[in-house]
């Protein structure tokens, strides 16, 4: 119930709408749409923060609120990221998981390797590394 608060605290510009259909954001309309019944890949998201990154911090945030910074990350990431690599990126990213029988886990890795997926995941890290105390109040909030 909170959520919008804690959006309107980190990054002012973004409007948060209630999803059904997973969490992503719409740069088009600088929209952050959160599904709080569906992560993004929440378990390999929180696991690729611990190996892939060396998150220390994993445990000390709730997922939804990680789930949230991450998103907020593509927003904040997004003048980093080549539009048209990105696009590319994904659609490799989609032939590869339809053609090739690999594992979830090695999808998921695949996926959160993708630049703009990295950068928004290093984002939401440094976000909590500079933030934590910030961090910790407001995942506390939104996990209510
Ligand atoms: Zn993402």
């Amino acid at each position: 119930m909170f959520d919008k608060l804690v959006v309107k605290l980190i990054s002012p510009e973004i409007r948060l709408v209630k999803s059904f259909e997973g969490n992503f954001f719409d740069h088009e309309t600088d929209t952050l749409h959160f599904d709080r019944h569906e992560g993004e890949g929440l378990g390999w998201f929180l696991r690729n923060l611990e190996t892939a990154h060396e998150c220390q911090f994993v445990d000390d945030i709730d997922p939804l609120m990680w789930t949230l910074l991450h998103e907020i990350g593509h927003f904040e990431t997004a003048e980093i990221v080549d539009p048209e690599e990105d696009l590319a990126n994904r659609a490799l990213f989609a032939i590869t998981s339809k053609e090739q029988a690999r594992g979830d886990k090695e999808l998921q890795d695949l996926y959160f390797s993708m630049d703009s997926e990295w950068q928004a995941t290093e984002w939401a890290i440094d976000w909590v590394a500079n933030h934590h105390k910030l961090a910790v109040a407001l995942s506390w909030v939104l996990s209510k």
